[in-house]
């Protein structure tokens, strides 16, 4: 290959996060590897190590060792599979940019498909699970009330379905990387709302080559949570409603009472009801309120999104101004 043409390749850039993956990681890579080779276009392997507590540095470090194209950074401590991303995002210097999760379940082969989307000129490309194999019945329920939910209440579109498998472009990257630095994110709703030229791609989600998945029930819930509460001012507006409520039931309750000329001892039962019933439509709202402030609280004290620890293969000039500071 002359210096002329290897100058014309673009550079693809696949971000891997990895949370205690030992088992699946050397499957990974070789898929990976072996598909990025047959690709037109160079690529740098960015492995973004979350913090993992098994072996998973040490094969990292082994792939970087025998490998200038695998680029790792790792972090402090376990920041989340979110941080990972955007991490590897702030520290990639492709002309496309890919997030991809480290079990297998994103296939490799995608990236030929993706690729060619970039040079059709599409810039934020979505991968939308046909089928999950992994997922139960439950998390499919979950998931679709989810998206139900958000797309209802929020004035942004989600798409069902998309995972956390995407690419974008560099100056999609640019904007994420300068623009979307919110302590509390989700980093697939910027993508999909930044606007820019859109392309849905179709795969089907494998089971995981190995492992188990990091979400528990319960960071689930809490993610949910907090995108909702980002996405959407209504759960705030819910007051004024519960407000308007409470004074047409107290209205009613004052008509009827005029009306039956009821004795007064003989409401308790009603009153209790109504206590209650108000009281905690009251909790429920001041518990709201206390989400939104602990999200603002959160904002406000600026703490870094991760801290790197080290970087392997990464020079330091590629280091984002901003990406320890995120
Ligand atoms: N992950 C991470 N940090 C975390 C949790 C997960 O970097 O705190 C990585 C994990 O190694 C995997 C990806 O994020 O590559 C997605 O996680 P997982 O496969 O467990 O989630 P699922 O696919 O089940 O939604
Ligand atoms: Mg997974």
């Amino acid at each position: 290959m002359n210096q002329e043409t290897e100058n014309q390749r673009k550079l693809l850039s696949v971000v891997v996060s990895v949370y205690n993956e030992e088992q699946a990681l050397k499957a990974f890579y070789q898929k990976a590897k072996a598909v990025l080779e047959g690709l037109s276009w160079d690529y740098e392997l960015i492995f973004v190590n979350d913090g993992s507590v098994d072996g998973s540095e040490g094969i990292l470090e082994e792939f970087a060792r025998n490998d200038k194209q695998v680029k790792i950074i790792s972090f402090s401590r376990n920041f989340g599979h979110e941080a990972a991303m955007i991490a590897g995002m702030d520290y990639s210097q492709g002309d496309g940019v890919v997030c991809m999760d480290a079990d297998l379940q994103h296939p490799p082969e995608c990236l030929e498909e993706i690729t060619a989307a970039f040079e059709a000129g599409d810039q934020v490309i979505n991968m939308v699970r046909t089928r999950n194999q992994d997922a139960g019945m439950v998390k499919n329920i979950t998931s679709r009330g989810f998206y139900w939910l958000i797309n209802t209440i929020s004035d942004v579109h989600f798409e069902p379905n998309a995972s956390d498998f995407f690419a974008v472009d560099r100056k999609v990257a640019q904007v994420m990387k300068n623009s979307y630095r919110e302590k509390v994110r989700f980093l697939r709703g910027y993508v999909q709302n930044v606007g820019f030229r859109k392309k849905n791609l179709y795969y089907e989600a494998r089971p995981r080559v190995a492992g188990h998945s990091k979400y528990s029930i319960r960071k689930l819930m809490a993610f949910s949570v907090n995108t909702i509460l980002c996405f959407s001012n209504m759960p705030l507006k819910l007051g004024i409603y519960a407000g308007m409520f409470s004074a047409l039931l107290g209205l009613a309750v004052m008509i009827y009472t005029l009306f039956t000329r009821e004795g007064a001892p003989s409401g308790y039962a009603t009153i209790v009801v109504l206590i209650c019933f108000m009281f905690a439509m009251l909790f429920v709202i001041v518990g709201i309120i206390g989400e939104y402030i602990a999200i603002l609280f959160t904002e406000l004290k600026d703490r870094p999104v991760y801290i790197v620890a080290e970087t392997i293969n990464i020079p330091e000039e590629n280091r984002g101004k901003s990406s320890e500071k995120a």
